[in-house]
């Protein structure tokens, strides 16, 4: 983490000044939340919608914070704490990131997309960090407040920082892009997040895009080849461009998928060298390729980038298995949804082996503008009445699921359900040992309530 003189610290930036205070008081870290400051930190106050960090200077003291900033409009500055003041605290949260960025001699990878930015992140942490020193985000830490912080946890001696960026509107990917100036940028995916404030997906691409904006010169570009939305706007010489995906087009595509017990091996474009995963899906088979083709760029051997793969821990409920002691088999994809990952959840569960019988318990997918019904309803519609046993849905929009799968399923087996309990009871009364059922919504539903309700029966 920065470990730096007060003195120094008002350099780095811009407009600011030691308004009293030692000068040569030592800063290790930046905290922008009380409850988790740690001594040595100096509290940067953030002012915003419904609170006002400014007002809890005092709680930071107490915690053991040894300076922090102030914003010039705001009264009662502190005496007992050194202050520096700034034009704006977040602002200057920023650009303390951006100095500090540059002092070092760290690599930057910088991950976007619509989908699989964590779990990208995670795998491409699994490659590196068998060679390399590396700091990743923290859990989504993915925004104009969690990329900064993430930057000022750096240590001196770190060679690499993968970082997630992640957006909700135009221009923040560029921001942050500009602040962390990557050396590498990666695009998972283009789908449908979003989509009620960018418009069209189009807008969604060109908004993932802007993370090229501070690619440095012969930085590398890594991106989903199979999305004609990014590869018809690649025509830049100024970064070198690979792309992954599944169509033999790409420079890494995917042959030879197979599904294992425990996860997915693969080949990349008819290579001798097998990859494993312990996560299932295509979907997840491409954020692997992603990571491999960062590993290379770091001039890792394929060997290498395989074993750091097989050795990966996913960040929770991300198609994560869980076995309840009655046999029944669980995928908690309840991190999230969108369409995009929703349908590559069931198409995994379409083609998914070895098992009794497979049941759907769905939940709404949140943010998707005015087609959300419509987004819902065509979900419904696809899944495979052939593959699956029964589709249990929760929630307001989840409604139009059920109705677009009633379309297809006989009688009984798509049933729509007002609370997560008489759900867990139904689902309980139907399954049994040898079953498996997937669990995926957008964050807000909750969904993996059912999983413990279930299990704690
Ligand atoms: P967030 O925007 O919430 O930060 P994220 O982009 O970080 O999401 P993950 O947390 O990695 O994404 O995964 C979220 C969900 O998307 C998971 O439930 C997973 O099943 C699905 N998913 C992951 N990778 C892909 C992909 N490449 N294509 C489609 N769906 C994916
Ligand atoms: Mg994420």
């Amino acid at each position: 983490m920065i470990n730096r003189k007060l003195k120094d610290v008002v350099k780095m930036i811009p407009n600011s000044s030691l308004a009293h205070g030692d000068e040569q008081v030592h800063i290790k870290g930046v905290s922008i939340d009380t409850r988790t400051l740690q001594p040595e930190n100096l509290y940067v106050p953030i002012k915003g919608n419904r609170f006002n960090g400014h007002e809890f200077v005092e709680k930071a003291i107490e915690a053991g914070a040894v300076a922090t900033l102030w914003n010039k409009d705001e009264k009662d500055i502190p005496q007992n704490v050194p202050v520096i003041l700034v034009d704006d605290t977040l602002e200057a949260l920023q650009q303390l990131a951006k100095a500090y960025r540059h002092e070092l001699a760290v690599k930057v990878v910088g991950i976007t997309g619509s989908n699989g930015k964590t779990t990208t992140k995670d795998m491409v942490d699994a490659v590196l960090s068998t060679t390399y020193k590396v700091l990743k985000t923290a859990g989504n830490f993915n925004n104009h407040i969690g990329m900064p912080l993430t930057i000022l946890r750096l240590e001196e001696d770190t060679d690499i920082a993968v970082l997630e960026m992640g957006m909700s509107s135009r221009g923040e990917i560029e921001f942050l892009s500009n602040l962390a100036e990557p050396d590498v940028a990666v695009i998972t995916n283009i789908g449908e997040s979003h989509l009620q404030d960018l418009g069209s997906r189009e807008g969604i691409a060109e908004a993932k895009f802007e993370i090229t904006s501070g690619l440095s010169e012969q930085g590398q570009f890594i991106f989903n080849g199979d999305e004609p939305l990014l590869t018809s706007r690649v025509n830049n010489p100024k970064f070198k461009a690979i792309t992954f995906g599944s169509s033999p087009n790409n420079d890494l595509f995917l042959t030879d998928m197979t599904r294992e017990e425990h996860g997915t091996t693969f080949f990349v474009s008819r290579e001798t060298q097998k990859f494993f995963i312990p996560v299932l899906g295509e979907h997840n088979a491409h954020n692997a390729m992603a990571a491999i083709a960062v590993g290379r760029y770091f001039n890792l051997s394929n060997e290498t980038i395989a074993q750091g793969l097989a050795g990966l821990k996913l960040t929770n409920m991300r198609m994560e298995l869980v076995k309840a002691e009655s046999g029944l088999t669980f995928i908690n994809d309840a991190y999230n949804a969108s369409p995009t990952s929703m349908k590559a959840a069931i198409k995994l569960i379409h083609e998914i082996q070895g098992y009794n019988k497979k049941i759907l318990v769905l939940g709404d997918m949140l943010e998707l503008g005015d087609q959300e019904i419509q987004f819902h309803k065509e979900i419904g519609k696809f899944i495979d009445p052939a593959a699956v046993e029964y589709v249990f849905t929760y929630g307001p929009l989840s409604k139009e699921i059920a109705s677009g799968a009633q379309e297809n399923f006989q009688e009984g087996k798509v049933l729509h359900f007002d609370d997560k309990d008489t759900l867990a009871d139904h689902l309980q009364s139907v399954s049994s040992s040898n079953d498996i059922v997937l669990v995926k919504a957008s964050r807000g539903m909750k969904l993996e309530e059912v999983i413990t309700k279930v299990m704690s029966k």
